[in-house]
C-alpha cells in the first residue's frame, strides 16, 4: 500500500529543479485525497510511468510551461495530465511514439537524443498497473499525455485473499 500524494510530490520535487534550469514554469496541480493510498499496486511503475511523460514534457519543451494534474475523473478513476507547450507530437504519430525505439524525426535539438525506449516501458507498466495511457488531440499547441488508474479495482483488491500479503 502507498500513498499516491506521496509518489506526485516525489517525482514532482525530482523533476523540478530540471525544468527550472531551462527557465520552463512547471505547475504541480494535485486535487487526490491527500490519504488516497493504492493497494497491491507497484509504486515504483507509476513513480516511473510519471517521471518518464515528465522528462520528456522538459526534454521537447523550451520555452512556456508544464501543467501537471491529478484529479478524480470520476469517483473510480485517478486520472494524470501531463500537458507542455513544447514541439508537439504530429497526430499521425500518435501511436508510433510508443513503439520501442522509434523517435519523432523533428529539428529540435533533442530529437534522437535518448534511446526511444521511455515511452514503450511507460506504456507497458501502465497496462500492469490496469491503467491507460494516451495522447490528447491538440497537438499543435504542445503535447499532453492523459494516464489513468482504476482505483476502484485497487479497492476491490484489498477484500480479496488472493492479494494478500502482496508487497507493494
Ligand atoms: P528516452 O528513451 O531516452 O526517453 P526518447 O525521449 O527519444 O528517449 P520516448 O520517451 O520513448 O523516447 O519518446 C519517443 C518519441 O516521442 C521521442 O523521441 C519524441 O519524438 C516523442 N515525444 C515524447 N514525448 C514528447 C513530448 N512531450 N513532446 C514532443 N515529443 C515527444
Amino acid at each position: 500500500t502507498f500513498n499516491i500524494s506521496d509518489v506526485i510530490d516525489e517525482v514532482y520535487a525530482t523533476l523540478a529543479p530540471a525544468a527550472k534550469e531551462k527557465g520552463i514554469v512547471f505547475a504541480k496541480n494535485n486535487l487526490i485525497n491527500a490519504n488516497e493510498a493504492i493497494i497491491h499496486s507497484d509504486s515504483e511503475k507509476l513513480k516511473e510511468v510519471l517521471k518518464q511523460l515528465l522528462e520528456n514534457a522538459i526534454k521537447y519543451t523550451e520555452k512556456g510551461s508544464i501543467d501537471f494534474r491529478c484529479f478524480y475523473s470520476d469517483e473510480n478513476t485517478i486520472e494524470f495530465l501531463i500537458k507542455d507547450t513544447g514541439i508537439g507530437i504530429p497526430q499521425d504519430k500518435f501511436e508510433s511514439i510508443f513503439n520501442a525505439f522509434y523517435q519523432v524525426d523533428t529539428e529540435h535539438k533533442n530529437a534522437l537524443h535518448g534511446s526511444g525506449i521511455g515511452l514503450a516501458i511507460a506504456k507497458a507498466y501502465t497496462q500492469m498497473l490496469g491503467g491507460k495511457l494516451s495522447l490528447e488531440n491538440n497537438w499543435e499547441l504542445g503535447t499532453t499525455f492523459r494516464f489513468t488508474i482504476d482505483i476502484h479495482l485497487q479497492k476491490k483488491a484489498e477484500g480479496s485473499s488472493a492479494y494478500k500479503n502482496t508487497s507493494a
